[in-house]
């Protein structure tokens, strides 16, 4: 188990910044189990490369499995908080150590909005708990995958991506394993495009306020369903890509 840091900067949380982070979970937790009511999960599936411009293409940032959901919304349960007033830290949203149940907030955190959109709390606190599931900060840059389907065949565009470690990675299983792609999914791809006024959503009618949107575009969540064989192909290109975690209790992984 990695040991708690010792920091004077680190505290508990109390009062408000308590109160805050309360809410938080709470939201994050609703939002979570909306996505499991609304089936806003899948597969993740590989494809044939092509270089043609797609047409009526399905964009996302990562395919989240019905378990992972389910995980999160555990892991988002358990979490414990503390904070980390640290000024070096000032730029960091949160952060956390892998073996360790404890989400350390720092200012950003409690800059961000409160609602989910691009940057949010709730957006921050799936990305950290994803963290103790295992995914990584292999980039920070808003990646897509674009695929789309002709003549019965699933195609996209290869391209790879160049991660902070310096090496490059396939796009689409990076998605799959960046922490970022899981936050972006959710505050991006399946998030409210409307405004939420007078006890209701104006985009899709939805009255629960921590939810996600039925009106987005979510067909990349059923494409296993047709492409069977290119989601067991995917599966084994992911289970090739290594721990994603070094063994290192000291290794941080920042917002
Ligand atoms: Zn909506
Ligand atoms: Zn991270």
């Amino acid at each position: 188990m990695a040991a708690p840091p010792e920091s004077s900067y680190i505290t508990e949380l109390r009062g408000e910044k308590l109160q805050v982070a309360v809410e938080t979970r709470q939201a994050t937790m609703e939002i979570l189990k909306d996505a499991l009511r609304k089936g806003f999960y899948g597969h993740p599936v590989s494809f044939y490369y092509s270089c043609s411009e797609p047409v009526d293409s399905y964009k996302f940032s990562c395919i989240p499995t019905e378990k992972i959901l389910r995980d999160l919304l555990q892991k988002t349960e358990e979490v414990l908080f503390k904070e980390d007033s640290d000024p070096e830290n000032s730029d960091t949203f949160a952060y956390v150590y892998p073996n360790d149940d404890v989400v350390y907030l720092c200012a950003e955190f409690w800059r961000a909005p409160n609602h989910l959109c691009k940057d949010s709390k709730p957006g921050t606190l799936i990305h950290e708990a994803s963290h103790l599931l295992g995914t990584d900060d292999i980039t920070y840059e808003h990646l897509t995958v674009e695929l789309y389907e002709l003549y019965g065949t699933l195609l996209g565009k290869s391209s790879y991506v160049e991660g902070d470690d310096g090496k490059m990675h396939c796009r689409e299983e990076l998605a799959q394993v960046n922490a970022n792609s899981l936050e972006y999914e959710f505050e991006t791809v399946i998030n409210h495009e409307g405004r939420y006024e007078d006890g209701r959503y104006s985009c899709c009618e939805e009255t629960l306020k921590n939810s996600v949107c039925r009106r987005q575009s979510t067909g990349h969540y059923h494409l296993h369903e047709r492409f069977e064989h290119k989601r067991q192909e995917m599966e084994e290109k992911l289970q090739k890509i290594p721990a994603q975690h070094p063994d290192d209790p000291n290794l941080r992984l920042k917002f």
